[in-house]
């Protein structure tokens, strides 16, 4: 397989509309792959996103597994072939000290962080396996490997997807399916945007390089793990973090 072959190839992003998520798909686009992008609620930065790129936006919530066999199913529809790459990206936080923790808070991190990459690789692992070829990337977190206060859920959640992505690398080497996580540190996207500017400060001051990193810095890396220079990385997580924590 060359690389103008493997770029053909149908490429889902959840998450893919703001943020990191948008970063990869902008990227996987440039390199030619037919890239679809899944959001959830935010109507106006999808179409935006989706005007501004030319990326289809698909909207479903990656926390219902039923929605994402669909969704997968439509996609391999529209997009004219079985999905073989796949970026676990949509994440959320619902931050509280574990005594002032709801169970709301609590089960929608690990239904949107954690669950929703079962339901994805579940979805799309029938036909890689088929083909005999996949590359799933699960983003994961800086917190899911060090731990932050405010963040049981979220830390639990992005640890999970280190013990789930090393599992199935291990069920689907022989197929050839890879199956990597990403731990970006501190990133400029929304969500790190809804910080206080002090909560951020202090966080600059800890990290090494001494700045936030930025969304294209995770995406060069998602790209490199799905192309045809990465064919022997599978089971791994790449730390991405400035220098903040050396896991
Ligand atoms: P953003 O908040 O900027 O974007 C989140 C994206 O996920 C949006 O496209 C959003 O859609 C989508 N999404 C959220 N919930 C769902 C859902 N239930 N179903 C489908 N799509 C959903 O996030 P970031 O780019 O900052 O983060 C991306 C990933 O990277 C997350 O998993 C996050 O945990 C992780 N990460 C981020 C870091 C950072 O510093 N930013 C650091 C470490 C990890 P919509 O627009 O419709 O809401």
């Amino acid at each position: 397989m060359n690389a103008d072959d493997l770029t053909k190839r149908v490429a889902i992003i959840t998450g893919g509309t703001r943020g990191i998520g948008a970063a990869i798909a902008r990227r996987f686009k440039n390199a030619g792959y037919a890239v679809a992008a899944v959001y959830h609620g935010n109507a106006t930065a999808a179409d935006a996103f989706s005007g501004d790129t030319g990326i289809p936006v698909y909207k479903w919530d990656v926390a219902d597994f039923d929605a994402c066999q669909d969704g997968v199913a439509s996609v391999a529809n529209d997009l004219g072939g079985p999905v073989e790459i796949l970026v676990n990206d949509a994440g959320i936080t619902r931050d509280a000290m574990l005594h002032k923790m709801t169970s709301a808070q609590w089960g929608e991190v690990i239904a949107t962080d954690l669950t929703s990459c079962f339901n994805m690789c579940r979805a799309v692992i029938g036909a890689m396996r088929d083909h005999g070829f996949g590359r799933i990337v699960n983003i994961s977190s800086i917190n899911g490997q060090k731990g932050q206060l405010g963040q049981t859920n979220y830390a639990a959640a992005k640890a999970g997807i280190l013990g789930f992505t090393k599992a199935l690398a291990l069920e689907t080497a022989s197929r050839g399916i890879t199956v990597n996580a990403v731990a970006p540190g501190y990133i400029t996207t929304d969500m790190v945007g809804a910080m206080s500017e002090d909560v951020l400060a202090r966080i600059e001051g800890q990290i090494p390089v001494g700045r936030l990193g930025n969304a294209d810095e995770v995406a060069r890396i998602v790209q490199f793990l799905v192309s045809e220079d990465a064919t022997f990385i599978t089971g791994s997580t790449v730390t991405a973090n400035g220098g903040q924590y050396m896991a």
